[in-house]
């Protein structure tokens, strides 16, 4: 197989210019050796290239089938050459590697479903990206937010008195509709810790304006903490730094268990969610981990169906539903996603395929945070994305994950789907009864 897309990125020309001959098979000797037990040696024995993952991948299906984008593909020219070669491989294959694993794979797992031996190559794009951290070859969009998390441990390097007066300026703008609105800093023995990532206040501070209006309504009793570990996000665990995810999800987890919470709810993501349910925990040593968490998915279910929250009106055009990969596939939400549409529309109409089968955004698994010179790849490899919304023929699309409403507007705009994007709060807010304001 030959690879001839080489797209230039700092970040990973920098990392390559560094390598050594020695230090290349060192590192992924530690690796392969030290990190990755009986399942990738499995994995890498029993593919018995038969090819059915191919049509699972995006990529392989908007490349019209060019079998270096397929899963099995993918994995022989990044694993499979690693063994081939005995570790003894060079910093341009290095390169190659880090583009592949990193922007050429969303982590999103659905072909895990499609091969028949189960075999998960997200997991094994995981370990490729883990040695390209270990030799200092990651992409800079990507690097410079697990940075800025390192850092400052929020991934958009809010300052703490930002943070705060970002909440309180929610807390202000929400008086106007309902004056005795609160968003309790910091308040011990809440039933609820409330977190988000980053980007919630950075860039989508209705998203907390609505979240708090929801809660203040149905009485719910939350707080959002003052302390650093209050951004649920994890690009670490994406670039393959995984020592900053767990310091990353201790301090999130300890900041909740601080305030002596009874349960996290974590906002409508993702990939944030997935590190705390999957990964950080278990870097963590957490089995399960310490203290219960939920998606807004369940949570908002849980205050509709209580009556908490009541629907004066529902959503009358026809509306689509994305399944995100971690909430979904990842998670199983999919019988509370389908409750909470079915509750707030009147015409949900579903993709083909759906639920776990559902085709990938193209943004999560830390793609979209590669950055501008990925974006052609974002959009190239995932026309059948685009083809599968138009197909539904209809102009609202509801996705309970940031990534993912990232990945959909870049594909509606490339696309010209003429297409909007929602998420579960935006709706609720929207259409549920609100109280009488004098
Ligand atoms: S993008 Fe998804 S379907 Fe394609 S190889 Fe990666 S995990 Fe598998
Ligand atoms: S479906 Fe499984 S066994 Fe077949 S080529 Fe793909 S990864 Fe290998």
């Amino acid at each position: 197989m030959t690879f001839d897309r080489k797209i230039e990125d700092v970040g990973l020309e920098r990392g390559v210019s560094r390598l050594t001959p020695e230090r290349i098979e060192t590192t992924i000797r530690s690796v392969l050796e030290g990190e990755t037990g009986a399942k990738l040696k499995v994995y890498a024995e029993t593919c018995m290239h038969c090819g059915l993952c191919s049509e699972a991948c995006h990529y392989y299906m908007s490349h019209d089938g060019d079998p270096t984008y397929s899963p099995a593909g993918k994995v022989q020219q990044t694993l499979g050459e690693i063994l081939r070669k005995n570790c003894k491989v060079d910093g341009e294959f290095v390169y190659q590697m880090a583009q592949i694993a990193y922007t050429e794979c969303n982590l999103c797992r659905r072909c895990v479903h499609f091969c028949p031996v189960g075999i998960d190559t997200g997991y094994i794009m995981s370990t490729m990206r883990r040695i390209c951290h270990k030799l200092g070859v990651t992409p800079q969009y990507i690097q410079d937010t697990a940075h800025s998390h390192s850092a400052t441990m929020n991934q958009m390097w809010l300052k703490d008195d930002e943070w705060i007066d970002t909440l309180q300026w929610q807390e202000d703008e929400a008086r106007d509709e309902l004056p005795d609105l609160r968003i309790p800093i910091h308040k011990e023995g809440a039933d609820i810790y409330y977190s988000v990532i980053a980007p919630e206040p950075k860039f989508r501070t209705q998203l907390i304006y609505q979240a708090a209006y929801i809660f203040n309504v149905a009485g719910v009793d939350f707080t959002m903490p003052a302390d650093p570990g209050w951004d649920n996000s994890d690009m670490c665990m994406f670039s393959g730094d995984f020592e900053m995810m767990g310091r990353l999800k201790k301090r999130h987890f300890e900041s909740a268990l601080d305030l002596k919470c009874k349960r996290i709810v974590m906002g409508e993501c993702g990939h944030a969610f997935r590190s705390i349910y999957d990964n950080g925990n278990r870097w963590d040593g957490w089995d399960m981990y310490p203290i219960e968490v939920i998606h807004s998915v369940e949570f908002f279910w849980d205050l509709i169906s209580s009556g908490k929250i009541k629907i004066a009106e529902k959503f009358k055009e026809p509306i689509t539903i994305h399944d995100p990969c971690n909430i979904i596939r990842g998670r199983g939400l999919m019988e509370q996603s389908r409750k909470l549409a079915h509750a707030l529309c009147e015409n949900v109409v579903e993709m083909t395929p759906n639920l776990e089968h559902n085709y990938c955004c193209a943004a999560g698994g830390g793609v979209i945070n590669c950055g501008p010179p990925f974006k052609n790849v974002r959009m190239t490899g995932n026309r059948v994305k685009a083809e599968q919304l138009k197909a539904t023929g209809v102009k609202t699309i509801l996705a309970p994950c940031h990534n993912c409403h990232g990945g959909l507007e870049d594909l509606v705009h490339y696309y010209e789907l003429g297409m909007d994007i929602k998420f579960f709060g935006d709706l609720i807010y929207e259409l549920m009864e609100k109280p009488e304001v004098e």
